[in-house]
């Protein structure tokens, strides 16, 4: 993103915020040479493919719902709104490389669990247990004692 008054590429993003229902991020950004700051409002690129429900329906991919999802997990968590983002790209980012245009809920479901494994072993024992259904504690200190013997 480019400085509006020097064109510099350097820019550094101070602020993130969700617009537009979730269609566009909102970003306060500080030029790095000129220290101009500058809001800008960007499009995440549509990224369609489609999901197959465990009971087999075909639903379109959301981003905003799966970003939903993280945050929750997240809460009170220290994890900014970038670090999921940044995971969310990298897990379009694999979908889109496999060239599947369809992905099984279940497989977005293990992929989210994977980042958020190298992320913050809290929000992936809570993502687990409503990704899961965990049924009664004890499953929740089964995935514990799992995290604890690796
Ligand atoms: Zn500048």
């Amino acid at each position: 993103m480019k400085c509006q008054v020097c064109g510099s590429e350097d820019t550094k993003v101070l602020e993130s915020r969700l617009s537009d229902g979730g269609r566009s991020v909102r970003r306060r950004r500080c030029c790095v040479t000129c220290n101009h700051r500058f809001t800008t409002y960007e499009k995440e690129e549509v990224f369609a493919f489609s999901i197959i429900k465990k009971d087999h329906r075909v639903e379109p991919y959301s981003r905003d719902k799966v970003f939903r999802s993280i945050q929750t997990a997240c809460q009170k968590r220290p994890i900014t709104y970038e670090q999921i983002d940044a995971m969310i790209s990298r897990l379009e980012k694999a979908v889109q490389d496999s060239g599947e245009r369809t992905v099984a809920s279940q497989r977005l479901g293990d992929l989210i669990m994977d980042s958020l494994h190298g992320l913050d072993k809290v929000a992936y024992v809570r993502f687990a247990s409503v990704y899961k259904d965990f049924q009664d504690p004890s499953e929740f200190m089964r995935e514990i004692d799992r995290l604890d013997t690796e």
